[in-house]
């Protein structure tokens, strides 16, 4: 098959077609999330991008392979190997036993990626099954020279690698090697600044949960090891690509790279995609911040997850993409009247081939460019504005769905069989639906006078709203 998808790969700077090491067949890497918590939608936004190519890929024809690892031990709190593990924060925190949490985020972060149309890879695999996988490449790499025992725990000895700062251009790589950061207190066991954990034994954190017997002790696997030993379970020793957010680059994606080359002898994996952070005002959103967006926070403010979806695929996943809820609500709006015009679409009449043809290929154009997905949905308004019937319309928007998964058809049948059973326009529907949602802000807040005054505009217009366990309903007087 042709190899038409061209992206950007953060192992040689550059934007490269992606040609498989076996034909037609992509072996496709994730890191998986840290289950101490609730995914937050920052986490999220990496799910979905990487969701789309993966989907795209398949959607150009590969058979594409997907592998995730689900990290539920050896994540530290600082991912230079100092602080407390993840999860026992998060056992702590909840009174609960590693494994409960373990568990109950896991399958939050499933029914996350339910609600925003993210398929789940083709396996998924926890670190603590691999427990003997771990061991074995810690001994080989050991036995090879790469790695050295030093204060109970074994660590991996970046001195030995030519090029160990792999991603780095030559200011960075200086900038690295002078090494820890500030708020970070440096291991008098290693020998190099930056080389880390493979598997800890004596550490300061003598309270950790989850142990296991090894060689060199009871004692647990460093973070980095799970990635490199589940990706070759699964998919060999040979990778084409790996995905994650851009904060794993370094150290994490460094890492796996070094001891996975060192243990195999050969090039790993050719293509390295990574998605920019989502942001607020604040800065990076991230879990350890305590207060961050859930996709069940969207839902309770109303928000159907695909807006989110859509929020996303409106970005380039190459950049910085900052969250407003204003921003969000201007999505929606855009978001439910796409959807509506999409549903209005009969889908009667013969398919127009032609038509069917070029714009599918304007589609795959816009994709296999650096998977451009706000261009991918500009073929969709383009296509509802052309000379084009709506069967060959309705059916070129469901082909699409397999890779964009906005469910625009069944939303937008959704939408519009709601304001027919409420009897009002659409338009005084969603300034309904505005001022509800103010009137919640507006009690979050204890500011009690503009909610009634909210809910007296609203009767003066003959709306009537009333607060229920199921959240705000309205209806005509
Ligand atoms: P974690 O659960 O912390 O291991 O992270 C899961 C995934 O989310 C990783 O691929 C991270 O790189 C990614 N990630 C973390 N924070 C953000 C953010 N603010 N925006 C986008 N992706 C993120
Ligand atoms: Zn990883």
């Amino acid at each position: 098959m042709e190899n038409k998808f061209r992206f950007y790969n953060t192992l040689t700077r550059s934007i490269e077609t992606l040609i498989p090491n076996e034909e037609g067949k992509i072996a496709m890497y994730t890191c998986g999330p840290t289950v101490y918590h609730f995914a937050h939608i920052g986490n999220l936004r990496s799910y979905i991008m990487e969701d789309v190519l993966e989907k795209t890929l398949r959607y150009i024809g590969y058979d594409v392979k997907r592998v995730m690892n689900i990290t539920d031990v050896g994540h530290l709190s600082s991912d230079a190997d100092t602080g407390e593990d993840k999860m026992l924060s998060g056992a702590k925190r909840e009174n609960k036993t590693v494994m409960e949490i373990a568990k109950f985020y896991t399958d939050a972060f499933f029914d996350d990626c339910g609600k925003l149309n993210i398929k789940r890879p083709d396996v998924v695999e926890p670190a603590t099954n691999c427990i003997p996988e771990f061991i074995h490449m810690v001994e080989v790499l050991l036995k090879k020279g790469y790695a050295y025992e030093a204060g109970g725990n074994v660590y991996f000895d970046t001195s030995k690698l030519e090029d160990y700062y792999v991603f780095s251009s030559a200011v960075e790589k200086e900038q690295l090697q002078v090494g820890v950061r500030d708020d970070v207190e440096a291991d008098a066991n290693k020998k190099n600044t930056n080389d880390f954990v493979l598997w800890f034994t004596k550490s300061k954190f003598e309270d950790q949960a989850l142990k296991w017997d090894s060689p060199w002790g009871v004692g647990y696997p460093g973070w980095h090891i799970e990635c490199s030993c589940i990706s070759m379970k699964h998919l060999g020793e040979y990778m084409d690509i790996h995905c994650g957010g851009v904060d794993n680059i370094f150290p994490h994606h460094t890492n796996e790279i070094a001891q996975s080359e060192s243990y195999t002898g050969h090039k790993w994996c050719n293509y390295w995609f990574h998605v920019n952070h989502l942001n607020d005002k604040s800065g990076k959103m991230s879990k350890s911040k305590g207060d961050f967006l859930t996709v069940s926070l969207l839902e309770s403010k109303g928000y159907n997850p695909l807006v989110y979806r859509m929020f996303c695929l409106q970005s380039h996943y190459r950049k910085p993409l900052e969250f407003s809820y204003e921003v969000l609500d201007n999505m929606e709006a855009a978001y439910n009247k796409l959807a509506k015009r999409v549903a209005e679409l009969k889908d009667e009449g013969e398919l127009d081939t032609t038509a069917f043809r070029m714009f599918k290929e304007k589609f795959e154009d816009a994709l296999c460019d650096d998977l451009n997905t706000s261009m991918a949905i500009t073929v969709i308004y383009d296509l509802l504005k052309a000379d084009v019937n709506d069967k060959t319309k309705l059916t070129l928007i469901n082909d699409f769905d397999a890779v964009l998964s906005l469910n625009l058809y069944e939303e937008g049948k959704k939408l519009s069989e709601a304001t027919q059973n409420t009897g009002v326009s659409a338009e005084l529907e969603a300034f309904v639906l505005e001022k509800i949602k103010e009137r919640a802000e507006a009690k979050k807040a204890k500011d009690f006078a503009t909610a009634d005054a909210i809910r007296d505009e609203l009767l003066a217009k003959g709306i009537a709203i009333k607060d229920t366990r199921e959240g705000t309903k309205w209806e005509l007087v």
